[in-house]
This record gives C-alpha cells, structure tokens and sequence, in this order.
C-alpha cells in the first residue's frame, strides 16, 4: 500500500504534502528530510502515487489521497510505473550518467530520455532520487536547470537524511518536508496490522527501531527477523546465571552470534549514510559494527524488562509494558533472583558499549568488559 493513508506517524508531514496537492500547488522539486529508516522512501512513494492518480481522493481536501485502483496506481502500487522513476546510487554516488545519456552507456540518461513528453499513463512524470546525498557534485550541477525550470508536469522528490548534506543550491531549489521519529506507542498495532508480523516482534521492532518507522515495517517483512531475534533472545536469557569464570567465552560468543545478524540490519542504510561512519574501517568492519549494535539493541530490550520486572509487584505486573511479553515466565523468574539495581548496573554497561562501538572502540574489547558486567556478580 502506497497511499498517505497508510502511512503511519508522520501527519505533519502528510497534511502538508495533501495540502500541496489538494491545491494542485505542487513545487518542481520536494526535499524529504530525516534519520535514515525514518520512512522516507515510503513518504516519497505515496507522494509519487497521489501526483500521478487519474482519480484522487479529493473530497475532504485533508484527507487527499490517491485512488489506489486506477491503472496508474496499480503500476505504482506493483513499483512498475514507467513514469515514475526512482535513482539509487550506482556504487558509492548517484552519477550523472544515471540522469542524461553519456557514451550511449547502457541505463544511462533516465531524465534525457523522458523528461521532454508529457505523461501518458498518470497525471505527472516522477523522479524520485533516494539517496540525494550521494549526489555528485557534477550531477547535482547538472540538476539544476531542471529544478529551476520544470516541466510543469514533473515532480522531483529529493531524499536525504540531513538537510546540510544536499549541496545548497539544490536545496534552495527545493521544497523541505521533515519526516520524523513517530510515537513508539501505536507503532506496535501499525505493523500487526499492515504486515504479517506477529505481536512479540512487533513489540520488539517497535521497542528497537527508535521510531524509525521505515526500519521497523523493512523488519517486520523481514522472514528470517524473527529467527535472529528468538537467537539473540535465547542467548540473552543465559546471561544472568552464567558463571563469572566464563565472561570471556561469553564475550566470544557475542561476537559469533552477531556475525549471524543479517536480516536485522539488512536494508538499513545507517551506517553507510552516519557520518562518524565516514572514514575510519572498511566495509566488512562497519558491516560487523552494525552487526553488534543490532544484537546490543535487543540486549537492551530485554535488560529493559527485566529492570520492569523487577521494579514492579506482580498485582502491579498489568500497568507495566514488557516487551518480550511472551517470555514473561522466564522474565519473572530470572528477575525475581536479582535486585533492581543490578539489571539497571546491566542497562548502563550496555549503553556505554553501544556507545564505544559507535566511537570505533575496539569490538573485542568493548565485548569482553560487557561480558564481566552480565554475567552473575
Ligand atoms: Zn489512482
């Protein structure tokens, strides 16, 4: 589904761009800014859909939205609309050739090939450029004109995730819509209902995702998540009793266990796109961060119900929100043999780990003290 309608958290967002078409005022070029997984690339869909339906939703003007059956939004819904064009980047940067033909290079020259024809099938031609802050210099440049002065019926929709990494002339050019973190209450209810995700990883995607909305749905659709996630959680629940001789087997089992994560950071491109990532470590090494930050998130998710746990009497247990509610047993009683105090000691170590890893501390290291920290005391 890709219509405003269905997108969950970001109504600011939404009532502007309704309001824009509503009005058919649409600008030449929308700037989508925000956190990577925010949810730009469905925001940026859902536009592209409503600019080119043959019969919007018009009535009330709020609630404008695409049709979702005529032929155009059939071929946007099945992501095979020939007038709606998306460029990703080709390796590290969207390149000029991608944009206007050079060399007669095979791919090249999307816009020089369409953007002179009206459209034929939905109401707007459509370029959508995901990752605008790949743009090179040379091909941003080469944007310009057209940002300038186009087509009336041509909609550019800009992606990026900071504002200050799009080079200022395109910005200028460009209409900014912010997208950002949505309420992590609701977010749970939003993916049970719109995939096919059931409630014990919805909770959790919703606990870790940060109100990353776009990250927590790629999840959810994800089949192998929730293998990885019942991996890591099997392996949390031996942490507390595992005896303090052993931490260092513990820190190396961390590390395999995390070599494992794949779906969990799949398509998320944050690394990739965070700046701190930018120079130091190769690929394989950012890759295997990421890898890490993902299984300490879920660490933290279940560190966090435990310190719920145990805070609370078991009459209170229904106002608390556990996240694994599923393992609530096992919570319990793992909880019940420990004070408060030590599963919030556990929460700061793994805090300060995630931060180190993000620092470029050294993995090896940065497992071991937590090892010490979440084994028995
Ligand atoms: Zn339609």
């Amino acid at each position: 589904m890709s219509q405003f309608s269905s997108i969950y958290g970001q109504a600011p967002a939404v009532a502007a761009l309704r309001r824009a078409l509503a009005s058919n005022q649409l600008p030449g070029c929308y700037l989508l800014v925000g956190t990577p997984g925010v949810g730009k690339g469905a925001m940026a869909r859902a536009l592209a859909q409503a600019a080119c339906c043959l019969s919007p939703i018009v009535e009330p003007a709020t609630e404008f939205d695409s049709c979702g059956t005529c032929s155009s939004c059939r071929m946007a819904e099945a992501g095979t609309h020939p007038e709606i064009i998306t460029f990703l980047p080709s390796g590290e940067a969207t390149q000029i050739w991608q944009f206007w033909e050079r060399d007669n290079k095979p791919g090249s020259g999307a816009l020089s090939r369409t953007m002179a024809y009206a459209p034929s099938i939905g109401k707007r031609r459509v370029y959508i450029v995901e990752r605008a802050e790949t743009l090179t210099e040379s091909a941003a440049n080469s944007l310009l004109k057209v940002l300038e002065e186009p087509p009336p019926y041509a909609l550019f929709i800009l992606a990026a995730p900071h504002q200050a990494r799009v080079l200022p002339t395109i910005f200028s050019r460009s209409q900014t819509v912010r997208l950002n973190a949505s309420p992590r209450a609701g977010l749970e209810q939003f993916l049970v209902s719109t995939t096919a995700c059931n409630p014990e990883t919805a909770s959790l995607l919703a606990s870790i995702s940060e109100g990353r909305t776009g990250y927590a749905v790629r999840m959810a659709l994800s089949p192998a998540v929730g293998t990885e996630i019942e991996r890591i959680l099997e392996f949390a629940e031996t942490l507390p009793t595992a005896p303090r001789v052993r931490a260092l087997k513990i820190a190396e089992q961390m590390r395999k266990l995390a070599v494992q994560v794949k779906a969990l950071i799949g398509e998320e491109p944050s690394a990739a796109e965070d700046p701190a990532d930018g120079e130091g470590g190769s690929a394989k090494e950012k890759t295997s961060r990421r890898q890490l930050a993902a299984l300490f998130d879920l660490l933290m998710a279940y560190y966090r119900d435990l310190v719920a746990c145990s805070a609370a009497n078991p009459q209170q247990m229904v106002d608390v929100h556990i996240i694994n509610s599923n393992r609530i047993d096992h919570l319990l009683r793992l909880a019940a043999g420990s004070s408060a105090s030590r599963w919030m000691r556990c929460l700061d170590a793994l805090t300060v780990a995630r931060r180190r890893l993000d620092a470029n501390a050294n993995v090896a290291l940065v497992t071991e003290v937590l090892a010490m920290t979440l084994v028995e005391p």
